[in-house]
């Protein structure tokens, strides 16, 4: 009887590429028609209401009941034409995925049989009975209620025929359930601290957005092959499997050409993703065998969130007409790359001007130090946070693992910035400058080149690289929502500006002139952020003595991180600017440390059954035969003969028995060390209990698994091996 594994890649060896329904229209003909945006808002609502939308994205301002009312109707109006027939409001619990409940359109109604119906009142708030999500404490089961509510400013769409309106999640008491509240805060937080500042230099700034512009990374795997590999249905993840002989070594992946099979995947997903409005530039092969990667144009941040989060659904469910299965997990395979999500990052203007892309003259490119400047300052400042909002189970198999940056939070700068802020370090003082030094400084200031684009980092060891024109914020994973490390990155820059204001002001105040304040504060800064900033090898040894030296901190342990969350320094961060009350920060750092232990448990728990249930039974139907084989030529020759002969049988069949101990041993005291654990009231202790001494076993266990896998024949191995996975498609 073929094992589970040959019928998986007999099954693989017959698949076709899918074919695509390509339109033959150009892309700009169909980009974003399943998105309510301003072209269909124009033409399905009346002036005052279009209005009314626009300034409330834009402004933030309020949308009264009765615009609700017009706007839904028309909402309904463009979704039922296109043949829609239910609705569902759209969010971003703490699960991590996205969630909906769909309600039909249709009512039945007395008088007019069944009509269509969604009123204003249905587009802007819901109470779906979500009692079972995490909300770390913040409702318990007898007030379990939480609402969603509107969120204009990420527009409405049509997904699997379902009109989503994308919406914030909070309690009845007004608590931040999900991603998206606090994102929404700290953005418009960003717009006051950086519009304040633009001031100093254009009068006609009066409104700030963070852009951000993601790079999905993600694995493909035969569906077949997938479903016969339990470990990855359950986690994600393979717990088990040897090296194979060829994996990335030959770097013969990277940017090669792109399986026909996989292009067909892309393409359908691209033209999914272009009804959606979500803009995907670029796609190639990664670095591993079977990784690729699809990265967008560039939007604004809250808007490029939902479209992330939008893309990794969109990605799963195509993939099944393609009979694949899309691997978002951080690290999928050991001993070859993993996956993250880089996240690019900078500030935009209304007056068209990228704040981290040097300018044409002296002043635009003090505003463009400025902004520089003030974000290394903020990176310093709260390194730690911002390591809390991307470490994860998946992500920390993959940090610091020579593949990633490392768990030391630094700035990347490149040679030539680096430069220019040594110099401003140096010839900046708190005496008056005289009119030389000044027209020296101002023009060396304007010498800065416009591009810096062949500055970048191209060692790409850094979590936090100038690139440029933007940051680049390396350390987040590819399952990840980038909601958690945009939320802490824009508030720790918007209070960073804050406080560059007030000392800024300060010194005006005191006489100082405008541009020379500036730069007496910037240099401030440079000097007391210095240490963060580091152009090296990220992945070396020397880098992380060096980093100790320097006092900054590399926290490698998921639980240890967390911490942060409940720091002196972030509490006063997040509620200072009514980000986060003390409470929601609890509650978010409770729901990671929990989620941390849930999925070691998880992990842990099918590795005890595969190991049991797979792989021990598979390993004694071939010692059998082993011992068989010995039998037989004990018959056969002669005793001299024999014991040369079989010595290396009997030592292979020795080791198999060695190894199944080790396995039977070390499974069952992972049992015991989960029992043990489990006990614990106390989550913080119980999941460090799981990090040190569940997730030892999870190694070691799999490291004799491995090793049998090289010694038992091929032909009755259950789980298909590495090779295939990685090259079958
Ligand atoms: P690389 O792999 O060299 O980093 P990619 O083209 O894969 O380059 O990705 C670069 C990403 O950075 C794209 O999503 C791009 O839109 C984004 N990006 C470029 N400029 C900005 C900016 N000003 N703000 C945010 N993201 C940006
Ligand atoms: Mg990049």
């Amino acid at each position: 009887m073929a094992t589970i594994r040959f019928k998986a890649l007999e099954a693989l060896m017959t698949r076709q590429a899918q074919p695509v329904e390509q339109p033959l229209k150009k892309t700009s003909e169909y980009f974003a028609e399943n998105v309510f945006d301003q072209r269909k808002m124009k033409e399905f609502l009346s002036k005052e209401a279009y209005d009314t939308v626009k300034d409330a994205i834009e402004n933030g301002t309020r949308i009264p009941r009765r615009i609700a009312d017009q706007v839904s109707s028309g909402m309904k109006a463009w979704a039922v034409s296109k043949g829609v027939t239910h609705y569902t409001h759209w969010f971003h619990p703490l699960t991590g995925a996205t969630a909906e409940k769909h309600d039909a359109f249709f009512e039945p109604s007395l008088t007019d049989g069944v009509i269509e119906s969604f009123d204003g009142a249905k587009l802007v708030q819901q109470e779906p009975d979500a009692s079972s999500f995490p909300s770390g404490g913040l409702r318990n089961t007898f007030e379990a209620r939480g609402y969603t509510a509107w969120d204009p400013s990420s527009p409405a769409f049509i997904f699997d025929r379902t009109l989503c309106i994308p919406t914030i999640f909070v309690s009845y008491t007004g608590e931040a359930l999900d991603y998206k509240t606090p994102l929404l805060k700290s953005l418009s937080l960003l717009n006051d601290a950086a519009v304040e500042v633009c001031q100093y230099f254009d009068k006609d700034v009066t409104k700030v957005f963070a852009t951000l512009g993601w790079e999905q990374e993600y694995f493909l795997v035969d569906s077949a092959l997938y479903m016969a590999r339990p470990d990855l249905m359950l986690t994600g993840r393979t717990l088990m499997g040897h090296p194979s002989a060829k994996d990335q070594q030959l770097e013969d992946h990277y940017f090669g050409t792109i399986p026909t099979r996989v292009t067909a995947f892309m393409r359908e997903f691209e033209i999914e993703a272009y009804k959606l409005g979500i803009p995907i530039k670029t796609r190639h092969n990664e670095v591993a065998p079977n990784q690729f990667e699809c990265a967008p144009v560039y939007e604004e941040a809250n808007l490029a969130v939902d479209h992330n989060m939008l893309m990794m659904d969109l990605m799963k469910k195509i993939s099944r007409r393609h009979n694949f299965k899309v691997l978002l997990h951080e690290k999928p395979f050991k001993g070859i790359n993993g996956s993250g999500k880089h996240n690019n990052w900078s500030m935009a203007t209304n007056t068209g001007v990228n704040l981290l892309s040097p300018g044409k003259n002296p002043k635009s490119n003090l505003q463009f130090l400025t902004f520089i400047v003030n974000t290394i300052k903020a990176v310093h400042e709260h390194a730690d946070l911002l390591r809390a909002s991307i470490v994860s189970a998946g992500n920390e198999h993959r940090l610091g693992a020579s593949e990633a940056p490392p768990s030391i939070i630094s700035v990347f700068l490149g040679s030539y910035l680096t430069k220019v802020l040594d110099e401003l370090e140096e010839r900046v003082t708190d005496k008056k400058m005289s009119p030389d030094e000044k027209t020296e400084l101002k023009l060396d200031i304007g010498r800065i080149p416009e591009l810096l684009l062949d500055n970048t980092d191209r060692n790409r060891t850094s979590p936090f690289a100038f690139t440029g024109n933007r940051f680049e914020f390396r350390a987040v994973g590819s399952n990840a929502n980038c909601a958690a490390p945009m939320t802490f990155l824009s508030l720790a820059v918007a209070d960073q500006l804050k406080k560059f204001k007030v000392e800024v002001d300060a010194k005006i105040d005191a006489g100082v002139k405008k541009d020379e304040a500036i730069l007496q504060v910037l240099k401030d800064y440079i000097i007391s952020s210095k240490v963060i900033r580091f152009d090296g090898n990220g992945y070396s040894q020397e880098w992380v003595e060096e980093a100790e030296r320097r006092g900054l901190s590399n926290i490698k342990e998921v639980v240890k991180a967390l911490e942060a969350f409940e720091s002196e320094k972030t509490l006063n961060l997040c509620t200072g600017h009514n980000i986060f009350t003390k409470r929601e920060l609890e509650a978010r750092h409770e729901i990671k440390v929990e989620n941390y232990t849930k999925i070691l448990q998880i992990e842990s728990r099918v590795l005890g059954d595969l190991a049991t249930n797979h792989i021990i039974p598979t390993v004694y139907k071939y010692q059998n035969q082993l011992i068989e084989n010995v039998r037989g030529l004990k018959q056969v020759l002669d005793a001299k003969d024999f014991d040369q002969i079989a010595g290396i049988q009997l030592q292979t069949i020795k080791e198999i028995s060695g190894r199944i101990a080790l396995i039977k041993i070390k499974v069952k005291n992972m049992i015991e060390a989960r029992k043990k654990a489990n006990a614990v009231e106390d989550l913080y202790e119980k999941a460090r209990l799981y990090s040190e001494e569940v997730k030892p076993y999870l190694s070691e266990i799999r490291y004799h698994i491995d090793h049998l896998e090289m010694i038992v024949d091929n032909e009755i191995w259950p789980l298909p091996k590495y090779r295939e996975l990685l090259f079958a498609r």
